[in-house]
């Protein structure tokens, strides 16, 4: 999958698959424990946006959280593959931001309800270019970083992954199909944060990728 193929994710992808937790010291900083299987969630693909696009934060929130994460870029159709094939499986890599209304995923956690609305939606998950699996010869060894402004809030290690790529992708293949195009959120390091409206988010993997975001507002639709 070439590095001008992004729009394939969009257009091609079936789903975006989030993994939460998945950084101990992240984990730890929001009060959760270190799980013992990886917990997923799902995204719609129309919560993308571009590289140098505006994240709009729905009203009546003053924010949302920053959460700086490896995107693994499906590259061919994935059921019950064992971890030693894992990686042939992979089309590519991209920086993602998972970005979370924490109040309504704090509020959803106390009732036991689904993370939709404070993950899925509109703009919620801006993504880098992908870079093909060439470029990326130690996926489990890239920093991810993410300032908002021109301060360093994020900074950590795919090395510090508690479930490794090839693990997610057979564990996740083997609860759904996985198709060219879909994309697997790893999980972030710790350090996340809110951004409001006027602030830049600038993300990415040192050495290989760098995007920029707006941060702006999304008015009430019906009013
Ligand atoms: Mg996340």
């Amino acid at each position: 999958m070439a590095t001008s193929m992004i729009q394939r994710l969009f257009t091609q992808g079936t789903k975006i698959v989030g993994v939460g937790r998945n950084y101990a010291a992240h984990a730890k900083e929001l009060g959760n424990a270190v799980p013992k299987e990886p917990v997923l969630f799902l995204k719609p693909t129309s919560s993308y946006l571009e590289n140098g696009g505006t994240i709009k934060i729905p009203h009546p929130l003053e924010s949302l959280h920053h959460e700086v994460e490896l995107a693994v870029v499906i590259g061919e159709k994935a059921r019950d593959v064992p971890e030693a094939m894992a990686m042939d499986y992979i089309g590519g890599y991209a920086v993602a931001l998972d970005m979370t209304a924490r109040e309504i995923q704090a509020s959803a956690k106390a009732s036991g309800l689904p993370w939709t609305l404070a993950k899925g939606q509109d703009t919620f998950t801006p993504i880098s270019s992908v870079l093909p699996t060439a470029m990326v010869p130690d996926p489990n060894n890239l920093e991810l970083w993410l300032k908002v402004d021109d301060e360093m809030k994020q900074k950590g290690s795919t090395k510090d992954m508690i479930f490794k790529i090839p693990f997610l992708i057979s564990y996740i293949s083997s609860v759904m199909t996985l198709f060219e195009g879909d994309v697997i959120l790893t999980g972030t390091p710790e350090g996340v944060g809110p951004v409001k409206v006027g602030q830049k988010v600038t993300a990415g993997i040192t050495g290989f990728s760098e995007v920029h975001f707006d941060v702006g507002r999304r008015p009430h639709p019906f009013n």
